[in-house]
């Protein structure tokens, strides 16, 4: 056990009930491929998550930038999951009869929005090869990570700009830009969910630039876990996802 896990193992193990477990998916859960939807948890994780949500007063969450839809069919976690997507704006949960969900309902003016959003991202990857766009029921994402540099950086500067002009919030993580029509965060989304929950403490862990906004609204008792390398607000790192489920494990 690493020297950062062991810390990270202390962490846990103090933490109070109730508990909410919040994790991030890529690069938390699931090594990052170039394919996201190649993307799969660790099996590892997979036997892990189902004994942390069988803990009493436990409760678990993903909090992830993918879609809900696509987060769902890929996630392998327990009945009982809330499952939070497109970065906090959309949420479910799992049951035994699949999602229930939240519905989001945007106003005309975003539905309008969404859409010239949609057209104008696609005229940024037209021509570069590797850049895609993914439509999510509350933003447009320009995904960079197939391409040669000299288009990534680009693109990602044309959305960047694109999301100045129309989008109510954007994000620029690992090889993609996101521009959403809500205002949304991983952060809010994890805030409102532990005062739904009446949780005493909440753990959280995520690799990316976007998993600083649930960080930062976590405080003294809580453990914000950054899993891997790079500048962070977490007191706590796991180089990897195999040492943050080993970490997990103990908590079960
Ligand atoms: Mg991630």
């Amino acid at each position: 056990m690493s020297e950062h896990v062991s810390d990270l193992v202390s962490a846990l193990a103090a933490t109070p009930r109730p508990l909410l477990v919040g994790l991030d998916f890529d690069g938390t859960l699931a090594p990052l491929q170039d394919d996201p939807s190649a993307s799969r948890i660790i099996p590892a994780g997979v036997e892990v998550l189902a004994r942390v949500a069988e803990l009493p007063d436990v409760s678990l969450a993903l909090v992830s930038g993918r879609a809900l839809h696509d987060l769902h069919a890929i996630a392998e976690v327990p009945e009982g999951t809330f499952l939070i997507g497109s970065h906090g704006a959309e949420r479910a949960r799992v049951t035994r009869f699949g999602l229930d969900r939240d519905v989001v309902q945007l106003a005309d003016e975003e539905a309008d929005r969404l859409a010239s959003l949609g057209a104008r991202a696609a005229q940024i990857a037209r021509g570069k090869d590797g850049v895609w766009v993914e439509t999510k029921p509350t933003a447009v994402v320009v995904h960079t990570r197939l391409a040669q540099d000299e288009d990534a950086r680009a693109a990602e500067e044309a959305a960047l700009a694109l999301g100045a002009e129309l989008g109510s919030g954007v994000l620029h993580g690992k090889d993609v830009v996101e521009i959403s029509v809500l205002h949304a965060s991983k952060g809010e989304a994890l805030a409102a969910l532990r005062d739904e929950l009446g949780a005493a403490a909440v753990v959280y862990a995520g690799d990316d630039t976007t998993d600083e906004h649930a960080f930062a609204v976590l405080g003294d008792g809580d453990v914000a876990v950054k899993v891997g390398t790079g500048d962070t607000a977490a007191a706590y790192r796991a180089d990897s996802p195999e040492a943050l489920v080993e970490a997990l494990a103990t908590l079960a």
